[in-house]
């Protein structure tokens, strides 16, 4: 039996890591859960998994956390200092499901004690990416990406041997709007956004995917985790979301690895690393569905794949600039401040406006993000 923790347990992707444990009885033992303020939703999960600890970032959710966990020997805690407590603890595996560049100190504090850590947090490596594997390699942390394009290209990688890699392709659904014109997009709802034609996922996921950010973002992932270098890595819309990434191999072979669209798969893969478990998820009938279509990605069309791909290359600050401004434009989305194409122009605007420069520590990426998120708050507002 493994000990297991889950951050961001009350989410799309912490629902379904908790979906996976509560059909394996006997493998892992909950350790600690963590929401941002949905204590109810938390306080239930983590007694249906026999949590040991459970946490809420928001102090605000506190009383409500500790009345719902009243009499079941759970320990509970709030606040920002929690979500790390949670992570400091036991832990054989933890699954950092926390959106958003919050995750990173908990991230932090899970690979500083040597955890093994399932990574679907993706906006902690893009703006802290450096500074997350340094740490790994210093603790001897593992870090297993759940991400279903990373999780792919890490089932078929020559870890052994990555100068044998030629070419990392990320696959895209192309999200919502893909056959959407320029001006269509300018009077989309944040309703059309979130309606994934493949994935059902958390809301600012699905309007990165929606952007094409979420592309974006998975570049600068995958440049962390897979040592190829930036012009290894490239991206092709595939609808059907069936092929989840590829590798290409010096010789012209080409690995791929392909599954029904359902995040129980790579959750499953990293979770019970290097085991391979069963999981309730369809089987894929390549019959049924016929034609796998790909395509090249248009990035006039929408700029943000283009934003993403410029500050990897330009590197140091730049992913953490652009990540803040999405975060920032995507929340003011969401919020009805901001319309579908006002986020690609707060992004650019605010990479425009703060000079990319070297990182080296958290307190400098702590900086930074907070610089941007600034720069991109005002830009919203000019904008609103
Ligand atoms: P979600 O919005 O459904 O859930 C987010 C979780 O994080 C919730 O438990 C929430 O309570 C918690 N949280 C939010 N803000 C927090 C804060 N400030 N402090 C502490 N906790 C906080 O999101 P999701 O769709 O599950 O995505 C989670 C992460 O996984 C994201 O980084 C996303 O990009 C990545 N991811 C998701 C999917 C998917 O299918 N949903 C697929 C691949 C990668
Ligand atoms: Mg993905």
């Amino acid at each position: 039996m493994r000990n297991l923790t889950i951050l961001g347990a009350t989410g799309s992707v912490g629902r379904q890591a908790l979906d996976l444990v509560a059909r394996n009885p006997g493998r892992w033992q909950v350790e600690a859960l963590t929401a941002n303020s949905d204590a109810p939703g938390l306080a239930a999960a983590a007694r249906a998994a026999g949590a040991r600890f459970a946490a809420v970032a928001d102090p605000a959710a506190w009383p409500a956390l500790q009345a719902a966990l009243a009499g079941s020997g759970i320990e509970a805690a709030a606040g920002p200092e929690a979500i790390c407590e949670a992570a400091r603890r036991p832990a054989d595996i933890v699954v950092t499901a926390i959106v958003g560049a919050a995750g990173l100190a908990p991230t932090l504090a899970a690979v500083a004690r040597g955890a093994t850590l399932a990574i679907a947090n993706k906006e902690t490596l893009v703006c802290a990416g450096p500074v997350v594997t340094a740490a790994a390699r210093a603790s001897g942390s593992v870090l297993l990406p759940v991400d279903s394009e990373h999780n792919a290209v890490f089932q078929v990688f020559d870890h052994a041997r990555p100068d044998r890699v030629s070419k990392i392709i990320l696959t895209a659904s192309g999200g919502p709007f893909r056959q959407m014109t320029r001006a269509d997009m300018a009077r989309v709802s944040v309703a059309d956004a979130c309606k994934h034609p493949v994935w059902s996922m958390g809301a600012k996921i699905s309007v990165d995917s929606a952007t094409l950010m979420n592309k974006g973002l998975e570049l600068i992932e995958a440049h962390h985790l897979f040592p190829v270098g930036v012009d290894r890595l490239d991206v092709i819309v595939h609808p059907q979301s069936v092929v989840h990434s590829m590798v290409e191999y010096v010789d012209g072979s080409v690995l791929a690895q392909l599954g029904c669209p359902d995040m129980r798969i790579p959750l499953a893969y990293a979770m019970a690393w290097p085991e391979r478990i069963a999981t309730p998820v369809a089987r894929l009938n390549l019959a049924e569905i016929g034609r796998l279509e790909f395509e090249a990605p248009d990035l006039d069309r929408i700029p943000c794949l283009r934003l993403a791909w410029d500050a990897l290359r330009a590197g140091g600050s730049a992913p953490c600039i652009l990540n803040a401004a999405n975060e920032v434009a995507v929340a003011a989305f969401i919020a009805g401040q901001a319309s579908f194409l006002d986020i690609d122009a707060i992004v650019s605007a605010t990479l425009d406006r703060i000079a990319a420069g070297p990182v080296g520590c958290l307190d400098e990426v702590v900086a930074i993000d907070a610089a941007a998120r600034a720069e991109a708050t005002a830009q919203a507002a000019a904008r609103a």
